[in-house]
């Protein structure tokens, strides 16, 4: 069970302090998240923390799932998609198997919290389902600065009835949404299995449990297998990187339950780089393991995150927190992450040559990726570590409950 005491050590006392004077007003609410996977991708991530640290502080947190099946997914990620960018045929089809999702799960899941907080579009259309007689907080962690016109105005509809909209960059605040906004920048939890420090022991465990070598120099990038991630982009930056120095391309990603696309992108990468693969010089893997994750971020010369859309980016927060050096695009949620040339790397995500001579760099000059990595194990420190986070939802809460009278 997490406790906000074991914090303590990481992020000095008045931080805890100053949680526990915010819970106060809020002790025993009931705080309901809901979202649609319990694995996989960074909002299950962040619930799998911050639920349990709320409930520490003294509140009564839940965490629901949104029971989706595969046709829900298929058309929640062309959502996600249309949201990021592409263009979306949107039929009444669609529509129908979308707010069925709610409706059914309305038909069992008892909702009677003082706050409702709804993440991300999947369960977006449960708040006509229910009486609403509690604030409800939607919480969306997409890059919306480019939604499909179609899309954006048929889920306004819903958007509209809540109470607040939460972003993380105050990019995605959005003029033809007029509701209230609230910023909250994610963070990651430093003492999870993906976070912590492991060990020599554990360390030279995993490497041999999952097969991989350290005679080269490591670059690493660490995504679900989805084109907003760009894994050809970063297999042909690879190809640019070891014309200069020889290493080796992990890319790893595991296969999230709401993200029906994975297996094919998966598929497609490993077929151009087969060569790659049989000679050891590209690895792939898909296992769903956070040690793995951490093994990797911890002792990969270099992270790339080639991203061309990134809500945030948790990828980024977690290397930077084990002063890897971090090579990302300079685009969404990165830059309130990376300071360029202090600690980490900015790049336009259309600048090849430009990813692939960071990292050359960082690869030839270890002092520099230990100066890097040092400045960002900082930054994560002071800005993106869930007690931060915990502490703007207190904040948040406390409002929302005063403005609804309760
Ligand atoms: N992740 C993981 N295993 C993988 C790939 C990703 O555990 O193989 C985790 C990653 O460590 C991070 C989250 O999934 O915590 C991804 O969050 P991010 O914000 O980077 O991207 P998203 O998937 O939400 O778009």
């Amino acid at each position: 069970m997490k406790r906000l005491s074991d914090y303590r050590h990481i992020v000095g006392d008045a931080a805890i302090s100053d949680i526990y004077q915010r819970a106060r007003k809020l002790y025993n609410k009931r705080i309901l998240h809901i979202n649609s996977t319990f694995i996989g991708g960074g909002v299950a991530e962040i619930l799998g923390s911050l639920a349990p640290l709320m409930n520490s502080a003294g509140l009564d947190a839940d965490w629901r799932v949104l029971h989706g099946n595969a046709d829900l997914f298929n058309i929640t990620k062309q959502f996600h998609n249309a949201l990021q960018g592409d263009s979306i045929e949107l039929t009444d089809d669609m529509k129908k198997v979308y707010v069925q999702a709610s409706e059914d799960f309305a038909a069992y899941a008892l909702i009677d919290h003082d706050v409702i907080i709804v993440h991300d579009p999947q369960p977006l259309p449960l708040i006509d389902f229910y009486k609403k007689n509690q604030p409800w907080i939607w919480r969306c962690h997409i890059d919306l600065t480019h939604p499909d016109e179609s899309l954006w105005d048929y889920l306004k509809g819903m958007i509209l009835k809540y109470d607040l909209a939460v972003v993380s960059h105050e990019k995605y605040v959005r003029e033809d949404l007029p509701v209230r906004y609230r910023i909250i920048q994610p963070v990651i939890d430093p003492l999870t299995r993906k976070n912590r420090e492991l060990t020599d022991t554990e360390t030279a465990g995993l490497l041999d449990e999952f097969n991989i070598p350290i005679d080269k120099p490591i670059l690493t990038q660490i995504s679900r297998f989805d084109k907003w991630k760009d894994p050809i982009g970063v297999i042909k930056i690879y190809e640019k990187v070891r014309r200069k120095v020889d290493c080796r391309l992990i890319l790893c990603g595991n296969m999230a339950m709401d993200d029906p696309e994975g297996v094919a992108i998966h598929d497609e990468i490993k077929n151009l780089t087969d060569d790659l693969v049989e000679s050891g010089d590209v690895i792939l893997l898909t296992y769903e393991s956070s040690l793995l994750v951490n093994v990797l971020q911890s002792l990969s010369t270099v992270v790339i995150q080639k991203s061309l859309r990134e809500g945030f980016g948790l990828t980024v927060t977690e290397a930077m927190w084990k002063k890897t050096p971090v090579v990302a695009s300079n685009i969404g949620g990165i830059p309130l992450q990376i300071t360029d040339e202090k600690d980490g790397f900015l790049v336009d995500p259309e600048d090849y040559d430009g990813f692939a001579d960071r990292i050359v760099e960082l690869i030839r000059n270890p002092e520099l990726a230990a100066d890097i990595g040092a400045n960002a194990r900082e930054k994560v420190r002071n800005r993106f570590l869930v007690t931060r986070l915990l502490s703007d939802y207190l904040e948040m809460l406390d409002a929302e409950l005063r403005a609804s009278g309760a």
